[in-house]
């Protein structure tokens, strides 16, 4: 074990990085106090004496020969009851505590406890003094909110131990619940307990995600599915759709909890999320959604190194949450912005650049941050599983996919929902490509679906990218040599795509009804759109004209089906019947 509490003089500045003399002696990832002020950094670096230090906030006014004093601990987060419902920013400060301190600035220097010192929260033991325990072990339990049930756990880095002593009533999260009796002596167990940041919490295995993460979005849920412990990516130009993707996830995955961490982009932006969360009810437990959601702010106003942090306390808070069995979702919005903070200081630090100026371990760090999410079996008392989903948005610069962060991501993600300007241009949203996106989790719960609802999903499935590849191929012929060269067959095929195209992929997050839709409405919606397409298909071949098969009056109801309330799906329904009686009548009325 190294010294602690070490001592040294700052040397030299260069923005975020500060270079220290004297601290030979430190530990790689410590946390540092960093001049007069006490500014909060990390090491990232240690030659020979010098020890180089990213430091959180504004370096400014600071100057060599300011004292820079180790905290002997690593970037930790603190873990417990108060976590949702909460805005931090990238080190896990209280945004709001820090307004209510402060005024609307953060200063520099403000040392602020991460989870509220006084309030106090009613903890319920389950387990009795006597009973032996592990590391995961619930011991006891507080209601976070009226949605949430925090488990308070055996820590992770205990490994067998006996209660001594454990209590029952009101605690703040620095208060002694339960005495453990371990070989190495007595161990105190608080409703909050620290991790490091960098470290990932243990688990006892992983497995293949089988559930799928829904998130009422229809181009998402019917054609790239996430799944439950899967990774995303939403890589696309300014403008594209990126941020109101991943709030509409924020607002709509069926995840008991959300973990959003805003990186880098406008800090406005997090105000949108913050006004509209309160007001929003989940879906699922009709809860108001910000009882389910941690948010965490770096915004572009704020110092860039912490931007670099803020992906690593996000998903750390997110892991926590998965210990205790729960299915998690973590939004990133963007890891470019992350990744060019990373870029800076490894400038700084002169490394040798690679790709674009980004260092060479950017790839590894990606997939660092990446391999987190999974579906796992906890360590615990019950084998209980858990389930971390995370979506990350990439912005490269004007959208060009061959970009390092982006190509980075691709090799650890298995969804890659690509963002198009032509599609955003033309104003359909989710301008989600149809033909270059991709999910490899259909198949991982295939079986489920299947057994929901017999092979008839696939089946839709399938059909649905059959003809909007073929639409595809027919708009080229069309491009070079007229619409009169398409047989009656093939028209009919573009028009039954292109209601595929505006009734069902195209979905606006900002109607009240459609910026949510079920599973069950989103399969009946397909399902009245390929009747369509069957039905139509019957009729051209008894001789009728695609046109006059798109002048039925469904084809009007077909395009309304989005804004049809969910309580009111037997609007829906009964479409599929219209179908088939207007056809027939106009056969007659021709014939
Ligand atoms: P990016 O983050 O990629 O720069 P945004 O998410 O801010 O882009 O989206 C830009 C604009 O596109 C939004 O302000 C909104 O007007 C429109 N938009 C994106 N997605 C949708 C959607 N699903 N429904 C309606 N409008 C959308
Ligand atoms: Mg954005």
């Amino acid at each position: 074990m190294k010294d602690k509490m070490i001592e040294g003089k700052i040397v030299k500045i260069s923005g975020p990085l500060v270079v220290a003399g004297g601290m030979g002696n430190v530990n790689m990832f410590d946390v540092v106090k960093v001049g007069e002020l006490g500014l909060i950094g990390e090491i990232i670096e240690i030659h020979g004496d010098n020890a180089y230090i990213q430091v959180y906030e504004e370096t400014g006014g600071i100057g060599p020969g300011e004292k820079v004093v180790s905290t002997g601990e690593p970037l930790s987060v603190e873990l417990g009851p108060g976590l949702i419902g909460t805005i931090f920013d990238g080190i896990q400060r209280p945004l709001k505590e820090i307004a209510v301190k402060a005024g609307n600035f953060i200063p520099r220097g403000l040392d602020i406890p991460h989870l509220d010192r006084n309030k106090k929260w009613d903890f319920k033991p389950v387990l009795k003094a006597g009973a032996e325990v592990k590391a995961g072990f619930v011991l006891g339990t507080v209601d976070e909110n009226e949605n949430i049930v925090h488990k308070i756990m055996v820590p992770p880095n205990i490994d067998s131990a006996k209660i001594k002593k454990i209590e029952s009533g009101s605690f703040t999260v620095t208060d002694t619940v339960c005495l453990l009796e371990t070989k190495k002596g007595e161990t105190e167990v608080k409703l909050m307990h620290k991790w490091p940041v960098r470290i990932g919490r243990p688990y006892l295995r992983k497995n293949a995600p089988t559930r799928q993460l829904k998130s009422g979005q229809r181009v998402v849920d019917a054609m790239f599915p996430i799944a439950k412990g899967g990774t995303a990516c939403v890589p696309g130009p300014f403008g594209s759709g990126k941020t109101v993707i991943q709030h509409q996830l924020a607002k709509w995955a069926d995840a008991k909890i959300i973990v959003y961490i805003g990186c880098g982009e406008r800090g406005n932006e997090m105000t949108d999320v913050l006004n509209e969360l309160p007001h929003l009810k989940d879906p699922y437990t009709g809860k108001t959604l910000m009882e389910r959601t941690v948010l965490i702010a770096n915004t572009s106003n704020m110092p860039v190194a912490a931007r670099e942090a803020s992906i690593f306390t996000g998903i750390t808070i997110a892991e926590y949450y998965r210990d205790m069995g729960y299915d998690i979702a973590l939004m990133a919005d963007s890891t470019s912005r992350w990744a060019e903070a990373l870029r800076e200081i490894s400038g700084r630090l002169e490394e040798m650049p690679g790709e674009e100026g980004y260092p060479a371990y950017l790839g590894t760090r990606i997939a660092s941050f990446y391999e987190r999410a999974g579906d796992v079996v906890c360590i615990s008392e019950d084998e209980r599983q858990g389930t971390l989903s995370v979506i990350g948005a990439v912005s490269p610069p004007g959208g060009d996919l061959s970009d390092p962060v982006v190509q980075a991501t691709l090799k650890v993600v298995k969804v890659f929902w690509s963002l198009e300007s032509q599609l955003a241009y033309r104003r359909h949203f989710p301008a989600i490509s149809w033909l270059n996106s991709y999910s490899l989790y259909y198949d991982n719960f295939r079986e489920e679906i299947e057994k929901k609802m017999g092979t008839i999903w696939t089946e839709m499935r399938r059909e649905t990218f059959r003809l909007l590849q073929i639409e595809n191929d027919l708009i080229e012929i069309v491009r070079l040599v007229g619409i009169e060269s398409l047989s009656q067959k093939d028209r009919l095929t573009l028009e039954v795509s292109r209601l595929i195209r505006e009734d069902f992929l195209h979905q606006n997050a900002f109607s009240d009804i459609d910026t949510y839709t079920s599973e069950r409405k989103m399969f009946l919606m397909l399902d009245t759109i390929l009747q369509m397409n069957e039905k139509g298909r019957a009729a051209i071949d008894r001789g009728m004209k695609t046109e006059d098969v798109f002048k039925i009056p469904a084809v009007e109801k077909i395009a309304r089906m989005k804004y049809v309330p969910e309580n009111e799906l037997k609007q829906i329904e009964s479409i599929k019947d219209d179908i088939k009686g207007e056809l027939d009548r106009l056969e007659r009325t021709e014939a």
